[in-house]
């Protein structure tokens, strides 16, 4: 299958790619886990950290900081809802659980400044593979780069936002849902509750880690036949754990356009699988294109330093 579960978390061979799909990830999996924190605090449930960390693959210093809720506020709510809820006692309005699912996404949302920081990352997978295609371009890209780049970078950027803000959705339908489903099903231990929680929060990691090198491949991508003249020639580098159709492109040549051309035998950046083949083909599709006229070897240690002061900056 396209969109296999052939294994997610293993980082790009690419070592600029894979920190550029790691810090993506991690800001996404980081509101995540502080979504999850304070549902469970809010619940009066307590909250089994190194089990999510694990969970959502991510380290502890990766976890974002934030205002969360103080000690005293969260025992005062935890003790308010556990009273009256988790112990049976009363049964809350299932709006409560909807506005509660809605008040949590949101504010960790704003505090992460979730779209902004979306937005540098997409832009920095753009810059790399720019840089990969051998375009001296970096953090300063804004005085070096035409006006139609500008704009594509502009359309890249507001991708990032758009897949950012589906997570924040999806996370707030998922704990509604959760807690919908378990006030229906007349309550039951709070331990049912953790388990389902602790579910639905991996289920949303691992579709953020699919989207996540997608959003960085296509980025990449559009950035590398980008910084490649009009005209020259590209070959299909597919994965070594590529799917069938993927497999079967490995080889094939294109040829680069700046805008859009003949999508059977051309690509540009932005080309999407829609129109033609294309990489990315299809979700966390790890093939690359390679430059036939490229000289293999050593990356210039100029557009290696570019590189890494873009990756830094993306990880901020
Ligand atoms: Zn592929």
């Amino acid at each position: 299958m396209a969109s296999s579960e052939r294994d997610i978390w293993a980082p790009d061979e690419d070592p600029w790619t894979a920190r550029a799909e790691g810090a993506l990830y991690a800001l996404g999996a980081s509101y995540l886990y502080r979504v999850a924190e304070e549902v469970h605090l809010r619940l009066g449930l307590p909250f089994p950290q190194g089990a999510y960390l694990e969970a959502l693959r991510l380290r502890p210093q990766a976890v974002a900081k934030g205002r969360g809720l103080s000690r005293e506020e969260a025992m005062a709510r935890a003790e308010e809802l556990y009273e009256r809820v988790l112990a049976g006692h009363e049964r809350l309005p299932p709006a409560r659980y909807r506005e509660l699912a809605e008040a949590v996404t949101e504010k960790w949302y704003a505090e992460g400044r979730l779209e902004t920081r979306a937005q540098r990352r997409s832009v920095a997978a753009y810059l790399l593979g720019m840089l990969r295609g051998g375009k001296r371009v970096g953090l300063g890209w804004r005085g070096l780069l035409g006006e139609r780049e500008r704009e594509r970078l502009a359309y890249v950027a507001a991708r990032g936002a758009e897949f950012i803000r589906k997570l924040k959705e999806a996370t707030r339908q998922a704990v509604a849902k959760v807690l919908l489903l378990w006030h229906e099903e007349g309550g039951g231990q709070p331990k049912d509750l953790e388990g389902k929680l602790q579910e639905a929060f991996g289920g949303l990691a691992r579709d953020w880690r699919r989207v996540a090198i997608t959003e960085v491949a296509h980025a990449r991508s559009s950035g590398y036949l980008a910084a490649l003249p009009e005209g020259a020639t590209v070959e299909w580098s597919a994965a070594k754990d590529a799917c069938p159709r993927c497999r079967a492109l490995h080889g094939r040549r294109f040829r680069v356009r700046h805008a859009p051309g003949d999508p059977r035998e051309e690509v540009w950046p932005g080309k999407g699988w829609e129109r033609g083949p294309t990489i990315p083909l299809h979700p966390h599709c790890r093939c690359r294109w390679i430059a036939v006229t490229q000289p293999v070897g050593e990356v210039d240690p100029e557009i290696e330093a570019l590189a890494q002061a873009v990756i830094r900056a993306a990880e901020r």
